[in-house]
């Protein structure tokens, strides 16, 4: 019986001498190749301001868990896992969150079911979780609205708005002056709420020197504290959406826009035959009847 040698074969990736191929590969290369935990998603959901994870579709808090817990939860939504989870040892920080899982069970039936341990990242990727935007919103002061007249904003304008608002929150970035808490997306415009009367006032000048528009200012009183009224602030921004070519009614007049920039707006009066220059606010603080394009 001794000296009886069993023929070792080749594993053709590590190149090293074992007695039998798993799927033409040795069983360390195979176990290499076929983990027991495949991460499906590697980015994650995070509250910025809490820290609640985005998991299998709600916000999910740290709990008396710790972070094991919520790890265990992310591995669930984003990772599948074949063989049952003995151990995960995990930490976080504001990138993102590293487990390491201890998982026993065997990726072939020829391979002795056994502990394996691998460590997995994954991404965060800030967001706001639902309780904290209603608590921010219960503590915003006031709203920017944006509307379209006569026409609503076009999708090119609002995004362009967008933009404008977030560089002038990364100019104002190192200020306290409170912040965006919500950006709603109307149909007939935009309303952006803040926690800070002076920023939604800010901002409503920034987008008003960018398009031909007026700003209005209205203030309602919303309660009483410690003796004083509290305000919630409305500014709201008008942007003329006239094109050259449109056709409407002033003072009882026919008249045609023939060109319109930030400041004025040349009109054709047809029946007079002349042509009058009349500034962004006093066209969108007449009474106006927008008859089309002609
Ligand atoms: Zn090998
Ligand atoms: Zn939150």
């Amino acid at each position: 019986m001794a000296g009886r040698d069993v023929a070792k074969i080749p594993c053709p990736f590590c190149g090293r001498l074992v007695d039998r191929l798993i799927e033409g590969m040795c069983e360390d290369c195979y176990v290499e190749r076929h983990p027991l935990v495949k991460v499906k998603e590697t980015r994650v959901l995070r509250c910025r301001y809490c820290g609640a994870l985005f998991i299998r579709g709600r916000w999910i808090r740290e709990g008396r868990g710790g972070v094991e817990e919520l790890a265990a939860k992310v591995l669930s939504d984003k990772a599948s896992v074949s063989g049952a989870i003995e151990r995960i040892e995990a930490s976080q920080s504001y990138d993102g969150l590293t487990a390491r899982v201890v998982v026993k069970g065997s990726p072939h039936p020829s391979i002795e079911p056994r502990l394996f341990t691998y460590v997995l990242t994954f991404e965060y990727v800030y967001d706001i979780c639902n309780s904290c935007r209603e608590m921010l919103s219960r503590r915003e002061v006031a709203v920017l609205q944006i509307r379209g007249y006569p026409r609503g904003i076009e999708n090119d304008v609002k995004k362009k708005i967008i933009f404008i608002i977030e560089q002038e929150l990364y100019k104002l970035k190192d200020k306290k002056i409170g912040f965006i808490s919500d950006i709603k997306d109307l149909k007939n415009g935009i309303d952006i709420y803040t926690t800070n009367a002076n920023l939604a006032r800010h901002l409503a000048y920034v987008i008003h020197r960018q398009f031909p528009s007026v700003v209005t200012e209205t203030a309602k009183v919303v309660g009483v504290k410690d003796g004083r009224k509290i305000y919630h602030m409305t500014y709201s921004v008008r942007i003329a959406t006239y094109k050259p070519g449109d056709v409407i009614v002033l003072k009882g007049e026919k008249m045609a826009v023939t060109s319109i920039n930030n400041k004025y707006v040349v009109l054709h009066l047809s029946e007079r035959g002349r042509y009058e220059q009349l500034s962004i606010s006093e066209l969108l603080r007449s009474e106006v009847t927008f008859i089309g394009q002609h």
